[in-house]
């Protein structure tokens, strides 16, 4: 089949809640992937951070074929062999005692915040209903109805009311309108370190060391949602680790299933996460064997292929050499690690066009909110492959 008709089949088969780059992918490997037409591109986007460890890991590919032939799910109605030396490895890694695990980034954010409510309930003693959780403007944290309620963005929320109540939105950046939201009831604080989804946004110096301060006077959670900042990205673990601040509650997804999978979990203590009692929360899939040996490996190339440290060397030159750009097109470029986001000045269009102009050039990225086109390429990208792209970005940026 050619690449036209995939997208027509799929244009009218599947609903339309994705505006693709019209390129049909057929294969991948490391920092490279292939389209039905033989075409070769650079992965700029890792599927929004799911691919840190670059495309079919061959090592994380053996433990998936590996677990595949011997049992895959059990429900967590049974025990497996695979579980709790995810558990063992995830917290030996993150230094959290506890571990719950699911499968989307979005069924971990429901996580955390119904654990949040328990805890502000059992733990603080907000009265019953009465729990509030404080996030940011800006915020992504997925698509269901609950999340979706919290978010600032009239496109993912305005057609799918009524809304869930219990959260108050405060400016993301802004510590004196965060201490002010907070009240008796509040029983968390939920942040992106950065927020990705609404264009590489990073707040003020001292802003995270600002609001775990808020959050320990106040007894109050810091749940940080690092499903796209967490795992390396950033050049650290943790995005948080950058202002030495430890979250009460770390919630990951994305690379944590290396790619093939998806796996999620949110940490804590034991004094949050131990709250949870058998039969208040689940999930059919959740830490899964197959998941699990998945997870175990994507985390263990991370470290031992010293992927976060390449992070942080090649993102620094990355983003220098991108800033260095000197394109009236451009209004700011900034990021951390392999997080980058290039801010287009709006009378020079909207990113989409340059994102299709740096796809002919072999160069996949996407824009996020109009007229930012975000760089997060897999972890293992190379000083050489990020020459190459910053001279075909630098011909788009600087020519079209
Ligand atoms: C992607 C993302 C999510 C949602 O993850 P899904 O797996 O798409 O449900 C939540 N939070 C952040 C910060 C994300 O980037």
């Amino acid at each position: 089949m050619k690449s036209q008709e995939y997208i027509d089949l799929e244009e009218k088969i599947g609903a339309h809640n994705y505006h693709p780059l019209d390129v049909v992918l057929s294969r991948g490997e490391g920092v490279w992937v292939y389209d039905v037409d033989g075409n070769k591109y650079l992965d700029c986007l890792s599927s929004y951070s799911a691919l840190n460890q670059g495309h079919i890991h061959p090592r994380i590919l053996n433990a998936l074929i590996q677990q595949a032939g011997k049992l895959t799910l059990t429900s967590r109605a049974f025990r497996n062999d695979q579980l709790a030396l995810f558990y063992k490895e995830l917290s030996e890694l993150t230094g959290y005692e506890m571990v719950l695990p699911m499968n989307s980034g979005a069924e971990a954010v429901e996580t955390a915040l119904k654990v949040a409510r328990k805890w502000g309930y059992v733990s603080k003693q907000v009265p019953r209903n009465k729990a509030e959780i404080i996030v940011a403007e800006g915020n992504f944290h997925g698509r269901t109805i609950s999340i979706i309620s919290f978010s600032s963005e009239p496109l993912y929320k305005d057609d799918f009311g009524p809304h869930t109540p219990g959260f108050v939105s405060v400016k993301f950046g802004d510590t004196q309108e965060l201490e002010k939201a907070i009240t008796p009831y509040t029983v968390a604080v939920m942040i992106e370190p950065i927020q990705g989804e609404s264009g590489v946004n990073i707040p003020p110096a001292g802003y995270i060391k600002e609001v775990r301060s808020l959050c320990t006077k106040n007894n109050v959670l810091f749940i940080a949602d690092e499903i796209q900042t967490g795992l390396g990205r950033t050049g650290k673990l943790l995005a948080t680790m950058h202002d030495d601040v430890r979250a009460d509650v770390v919630i990951l997804g994305k690379a944590l299933g290396g790619g093939f999978y998806p796996v999620s979990a949110v940490l804590a203590d034991r004094s949050i996460l131990g709250l949870i009692n058998p039969g208040e929360h689940g999930s059919t899939f959740g830490g899964n064997p197959l998941a699990a040996a998945v997870a175990r490996e994507s985390l263990k190339v991370l470290v031992e292929e010293k992927m976060i440290e390449n992070a942080a060397i090649q993102g620094e030159y990355f983003l220098e050499q991108l800033s260095e750009i000197n394109s009236p097109k451009i209004k700011e470029v900034r990021g951390k690690g392999l997080l980058i986001g290039v801010e287009i000045k709006e009378e020079a269009g909207g990113a989409r066009k340059y994102c299709e102009a740096l796809k002919n050039e072999g160069i996949l990225a996407k824009e996020t909110h109009q007229q930012i086109i975000r760089f997060a390429p897999p972890l293992i990208i190379d000083r050489p492959t990020i020459d190459w792209a910053l001279e075909k970005i630098r011909k788009v940026l600087l020519d079209s």
